[in-house]
């Protein structure tokens, strides 16, 4: 932070990411600033405030669920768009962040901006084939969430880009979900594992389900082998018996893999 020169705040997003364009000021955007101060690179001048730039909306729109990415977690837990879509699992997991300090203060844009363990909204986002909206150089585009992290992209979000929406596909709405924090208190930010499970009704059986699991790596995976058991309808032992050799395969742990094996089926158990 001691190379800090300059505190910019602009009020569009144009305006910002021109902002960040400059070389001039190499700068680095803040939202609610909960970790950027721990994160920073020396090289950054620039502070690039964004709250007063328009992008804290939450909306439903071409039957959709768009989130700015401005929105705090606590705007999200209380938000009764938010709390009416697939059960309310995006305001649950919302709840779910260590404090309410930080509930005020951290965005989702900022959540998943860049690949974080523990963070919560990225295995959320994931499960729910999110989209996000980010405007640079050349415009605004949507990406899908599973792409926002690979090195095609050709952006670094915060740096020569902006986060400006989160966009739930309609689809999503009436999907059965279910988040879980698997940590040590209800306040540790640290988790052994976040799990995100979805699934799409379709007469007896399942026309789609998603398995998502966070905070083994800074990027949230699917486990695709678990999905296939659960929409064979071979039942909850069998999901959880092919999730446990999916946790094991990516070096969960025992503990890890035997919890989120249970948890998987009592999800199964219940659609
Ligand atoms: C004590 C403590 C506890 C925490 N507990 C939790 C927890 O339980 N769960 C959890 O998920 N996280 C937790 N966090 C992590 C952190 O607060 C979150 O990741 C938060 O969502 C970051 O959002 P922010 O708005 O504060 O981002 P900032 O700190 O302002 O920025 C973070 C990064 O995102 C970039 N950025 C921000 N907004 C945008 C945008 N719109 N477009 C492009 N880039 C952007 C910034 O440039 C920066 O690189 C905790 C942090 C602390 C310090």
């Amino acid at each position: 932070m001691k190379n800090i020169k300059y505190y910019a705040f602009p009020s569009t997003t144009k305006e910002a990411v021109a902002l960040l364009l400059n070389k001039r000021y190499k700068a680095m955007a803040l939202a609610g600033g909960t970790l950027v101060a721990k994160t920073l690179p020396e090289t950054v001048e620039t502070y690039l405030d964004i709250k007063n730039v328009p992008i804290k909306n939450i909306k439903l729109q071409g039957g959709n669920l768009v989130i700015g990415a401005g929105a705090t977690f606590n705007d999200i837990d209380l938000s009764k768009l938010c709390r009416g879509w697939a059960g309310g699992v995006i305001s649950a997991a919302a709840a779910k962040c260590s404090s309410q300090l930080i509930r005020n203060m951290a965005t989702i844009g900022g959540n998943v901006a860049r690949p974080h363990s523990f963070n919560i909204f990225p295995v959320v986002l994931l499960g729910l084939d999110a989209k996000v909206r980010l405007s640079s150089r050349s415009g605004a585009r949507l990406v899908d969430f599973q792409d926002l992290y690979s090195s095609g992209l050709g952006l670094r979000p915060g740096l020569d880009s902006l986060i400006t929406e989160i966009v739930i596909p309609g689809k999503t709405r009436k999907w059965k979900c279910e988040f879980v924090k698997l940590a040590k208190t209800e306040s540790s930010w640290e988790s052994y594992i976040t799990l995100f499970f979805s699934a799409e009704k379709k007469g007896k059986g399942l026309a789609q389900v998603r398995v998502a699991v966070g905070a083994l790596s800074p990027k949230p995976f699917r486990a695709p082998e678990t999905e296939k058991v659960l929409l064979s309808g071979a039942g909850p032992v069998a999901a959880a018996t092919a999730f446990a050799a999916e946790l094991d395969a990516a070096r969960a742990g025992e503990y890890r893999a035997s919890a989120a094996a249970s948890l998987l089926k009592r999800f199964a158990g219940s659609i």
